[in-house]
């Protein structure tokens, strides 16, 4: 149970975060390496609670007092067996999960919630240094399953299929595996080398990736990109079972007055092109914000992402935008434990510069051809334009991050799926679309959320899968959709 006493004699502390004029100069992960004995502290802080409501909190069950109670003990490599065992990509939680289960630690009624997310980062690293993380083979079984989409949830469920004996390929339309790990998300968030190392695995296991790959309507026209094109037909013909893992990503756009102005980008048009830079794909992004003046609208985690990206590229000012009121620092009595907490939070790019405004709301663009500024207006608590408080805001370069809509459709009508009234491809408990044959996980029935659920949605997935290629299966199932839809 950890350390009897710990949550008495230790407070919570997390490493250090590298100093910002350092990192603002590399695009490397922020935080200096951990020191295994604070690490056992924390762990040790863990009370094991007779119900411990962070595994409610964690959408996949990760066993957390038994792994806190293992590090405290100095058993690394055990942690590292009952983490792997709920958790496929931990090294990717561990770094960006937003850690639903520290809202709902117990110690976080009247203390710091234990820090979960940092512990099971550093199990996950202790077993890549140690060389525990190695190849699980399984017996074939002679079925075979096309996942099209290769981000966490498709990865989680390629990696539990291969597992369950079944020949599994990978359909990416994008250069290298890894979705919105790879091309949405930055560099200071998750070096990219992490992706690697792990696919390593998935490989030895049998998971083929075929990359720069689309699966489309049939319409298979020579490709003048690269990328080869396969009829969505041809996997129903060729595969016992297709899983659509294909995400969300058609960004939610502004439509006012001088959106036609060059200079204004959804957030995906500035990060994946940024990120192929750092991969060496392309030489320079055909958009820098380089000695611009940026404003970024939306307040969330994906602004933060083009927030920090700007400045290390030398931004000249940064401000981030947010219609609705900042944030309590403290929990409201609306939002009361073990709820996840809804406070004032500042991300490692927030700590690096720019400006958050709240309360506000883009009225105009202002220019002629290219945007040159932003009319603002203040909103009150019912987000009404405040009469009066018209301003504008200098901009050269504008990042609409106001959220994503829901999936592009166009594999989805290619297989026929039926769609939800979000657009999102609709499945049945066993998540079964209505095309018999095809399964569907992650942001692509979700809606765009966290990596957390697509890993569960994917393992989940891929036992309904097994279960009807087999008429059983052996791989566990952490949620189901109509259980989920409820949290
Ligand atoms: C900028 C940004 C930052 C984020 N940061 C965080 C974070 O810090 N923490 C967190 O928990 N969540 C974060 N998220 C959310 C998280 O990344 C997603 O919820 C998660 O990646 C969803 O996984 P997925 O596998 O369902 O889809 P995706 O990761 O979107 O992967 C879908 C894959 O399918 C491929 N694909 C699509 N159509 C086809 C086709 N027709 N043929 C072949 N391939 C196709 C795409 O190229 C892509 O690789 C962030 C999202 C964004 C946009
Ligand atoms: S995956 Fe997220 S919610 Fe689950 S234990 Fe890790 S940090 Fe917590």
């Amino acid at each position: 149970m950890g350390k009897p006493t710990g949550f008495l004699e230790f407070g919570r502390e997390t490493p250090e975060r590298r100093p910002v004029p350092v990192r603002l100069r590399d695009w490397r992960e922020v935080y200096e390496p951990a020191d295994d004995a604070v690490t056992r502290h924390q762990a040790g802080r863990c009370m094991d609670c007779g119900i411990a409501f962070c595994h409610e909190g964690c959408p996949l069950g990760n066993l957390i007092p038994e792994w806190n109670d293992l590090v405290y003990r100095d058993d690394w490599s055990a942690a590292a067996d009952r983490l792997h065992a709920t958790n496929n990509f931990p090294e990717f939680t561990g770094r960006l999960c937003p850690a639903p289960c520290e809202g709902s630690c117990v110690l976080g009624i009247n203390q710091d919630p234990v820090t979960i997310e940092r512990v099971e980062l550093e199990i996950a690293e202790h077993a890549f240094a140690e060389g525990w993380v190695t190849p699980v083979q399984a017996l074939p079984t002679g079925k075979s399953v096309a996942v099209v989409g290769s981000g966490p949830a498709g990865l989680a469920a390629a990696q539990q299929l291969a597992r369950a004996g079944h020949r599994v390929v990978v359909y990416e339309r994008a250069e290298l595996p890894g979705g919105l790990l790879r091309y949405g998300i930055p560099e200071f968030k998750m070096e990219k080398a992490v992706i690697d190392r792990r696919l390593q695995q998935l490989e030895a296991e049998g998971v083929e990736f075929r990359c720069s790959t689309m699966i489309e309507d049939g319409n298979l026209a020579a490709a003048a990109d690269g990328v080869t094109r396969v009829a969505a037909s041809t996997l129903l013909a060729e595969f016992d079972a297709v899983v659509l893992a294909t995400g969300a990503t058609s960004g939610r756009d502004l439509a006012i007055e001088g959106r036609e102005l060059s200079g204004i980008h959804l957030a995906m048009e500035y990060l994946r092109p940024s990120n192929l830079v750092r991969e060496g794909r392309l030489e320079q992004s055909p958009i820098d914000a380089q000695g611009k003046n940026v404003i970024i609208i939306g307040g969330g985690d994906t602004g933060a992402d083009c927030l920090g990206t700007a400045l290390r590229q030398g931004a000249a000012s940064v401000v981030q935008l947010e219609i609705m009121p900042q944030p309590p620092e403290q929990r409201g009595q609306q939002n009361p434990w073990p709820q996840y907490p809804n406070v004032f939070r500042v991300a490692s790019a927030h700590e690096e510069g720019g400006i958050r405004r709240y309360s506000v709301q883009t009225q105009r663009f202002v220019g002629t051809q290219v945007v040159s500024g932003l009319q603002l207006t203040s909103v009150d608590d019912q987000l009404q334009p405040i009469p009066g408080s018209e301003e504008v805001v200098p901009a050269d370069l504008v990042f609409l991050a106001m959220g994503f809509t829901g999936p592009e459709t166009a594999v989805l009508d290619a297989l026929g799926i039926d769609r939800t009234e979000r657009s999102n491809a609709k499945v049945n408990d066993a998540w079964v679309t209505s095309n018999p044959k095809v399964f569907a996980c992650g942001d692509v029935q979700r809606g765009q959320s966290l990596i957390v659920w697509a890993i569960a949605e994917g393992r989940s997935c891929a036992a309904a899968v097994d279960a009807s290629l087999m008429g059983e299966t052996a791989l566990p199932a952490p949620i189901v959709p109509s259980q989920v839809a409820l949290r």
